[in-house]
């Protein structure tokens, strides 16, 4: 408990100087354009003196930057990646708002945070497919073995370990491959959005999580995974108030949550819910980002039991009379 205790306080103090008390929380877009984003990251850059570097981890098949950016310099290595999948949005305002948050002031906590952590964010990883709001990147010549004929590759499908990133069909998850390898986390979270459940007591499921379920996985570095899956849990569940469950994925490796478990990092998938309240979502995924990196700063991370994973419940069935 002393744990969440620390985390809550030190959570708490970072979403309150955001904004003045009593005033009421900033509207975040949910899905700013690829122009806003990119003119934003870039303003951040600029506002931050060099604390955050943004950078273009190369181009989609339509010419548009994946943006990148990376805050700290610690010896922990985070990665978070967002929308890989076009039409999951939410992830990526909330890691715009982390990088303003933890990037611009400089109190002695921000210094403290930055020396014991650096963060890679990969953001909107799929640009093109984000302008369509589909899933798939764009590539509609393709007969991809995952995506759909006419429209693209599955990014979410091409992480796996032996595919070298030049023979990478689909070109971002290459981005991402070269990326990873050039970084090389020992944390690695995935940001999608599922659909919308209903836990067994009836109650909405705004998020689930999961670690890498490949056997090819060390048992450590699930162990690990579920560390960063139960502080990520936690963080939605008491700060954010939601309802976390497992998530139901597979075991393939090309899956990224799999892919960079067998890599050797602590690999964690994050779906949100498509609930109605998109800022509430917002505000989750916020929270988690920043859960993880203060309990990976200040070490309380390892000594989370990795079986409080084990007991977040499953996700259970699709929200009867909610459409998705
Ligand atoms: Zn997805």
């Amino acid at each position: 408990m002393r744990t969440l205790l620390t985390l809550a306080a030190a959570t708490v103090a970072l979403l309150s100087f955001s904004a003045p008390a009593q005033a009421a929380p900033p509207t975040i877009d949910p899905r700013p354009t690829n122009e806003v984003l990119g003119a934003t990251l870039k303003t951040l850059a600029r506002q931050s003196h060099g604390r955050i570097a943004v950078r273009s981890i190369g181009a989609t098949n339509e010419g548009r930057p994946v943006w990148a950016a990376r805050v700290g310099h610690g010896p922990v290595r985070i990665q978070y990646v967002t929308q890989q999948h076009g039409d999951e949005p939410l992830g990526t305002p909330a890691a715009v708002e982390f990088l303003r948050t933890v990037g611009l002031p400089t109190t002695g906590w921000h210094r403290w945070l930055l020396s014991r952590v650096t963060v890679d964010v990969i953001v909107r990883a799929n640009p093109d497919g984000h302008v369509r709001d589909w899933r798939y990147n764009f590539d509609p010549d393709a007969v991809p073995e995952f995506g759909e004929q006419g429209k693209g590759y599955d990014i979410n499908r091409y992480h796996n370990p032996t595919l070298a990133p030049d023979d990478n069909p689909a070109t971002e998850a290459g981005h991402i491959q070269r990326a990873y390898t050039e970084f090389r986390p020992d944390i690695v979270i995935d940001y999608h959005m599922q659909g919308r459940y209903r836990d067994e007591q009836g109650r909405e499921i705004t998020a689930s999580v999961l670690w890498p379920t490949n056997t090819g996985v060390s048992p450590a570095l699930v162990d690990d995974a579920k560390r960063v899956t139960v502080v990520a849990q936690q963080s939605i569940d008491r700060l954010a108030g939601g309802n976390v469950s497992q998530y139901p994925g597979g075991d393939y490796e090309g899956i990224a949550r799999n892919a960079y478990g067998l890599r050797g990092s602590a690999s964690v998938l994050l779906e949100l819910s498509a609930i109605d309240d998109e800022q509430s979502q917002i505000r989750a995924a916020y929270v988690a980002m920043l859960a993880v990196v203060q309990t990976a700063a200040d070490g309380s991370l390892d000594r989370v039991d990795p079986a409080r994973a084990d007991a977040i419940p499953p996700r259970g069935d699709p929200a009867r009379g909610i459409t998705d």
